[in-house]
């Protein structure tokens, strides 16, 4: 179990997830941190979750692929610095900013710390 918490809104999340994790809030849509097993590196594969919902994965081609959104896009990027998650992140928050609504919110979390 690993828990990331969002400072701009003061949400956490918990999630049972693999070895390399990034975690984007659901609410600030922001990248609100990382965990990979070297910890330093973009390590891949790795699970992307959205608050509490694991949405899509960085294959090891650093190929983001989400079923549920139906994305399927090369991201690009340094391996050093994490530059491949930043994409990600980046990449996950002009996604979510153009697509996302409200009502999709209350899949991702309990809301307890809200
Ligand atoms: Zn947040």
């Amino acid at each position: 179990m690993v828990s990331f918490h969002c400072k701009t809104c003061n949400s956490e999340y918990s999630v049972n997830a693999g070895a390399n994790i990034l975690m984007i809030c659901p609410y600030c849509k922001n990248d609100i941190g990382s965990i990979s097993d070297y910890g330093f590196g973009p390590i891949v594969p790795c699970e992307v979750y959205v608050g509490m919902e694991k949405v899509a994965d960085l294959d090891d081609k650093y190929v983001l692929r989400s079923e549920k959104y139906g994305i399927n896009q090369q991201m690009t990027g340094e391996y050093k610095d994490l530059g491949y998650y930043k994409c990600v992140a980046e990449y996950m928050h002009e996604w979510l900013e153009h697509t996302e609504t409200e009502a999709q919110h209350y899949i991702y979390s309990d809301k307890k710390n809200m």
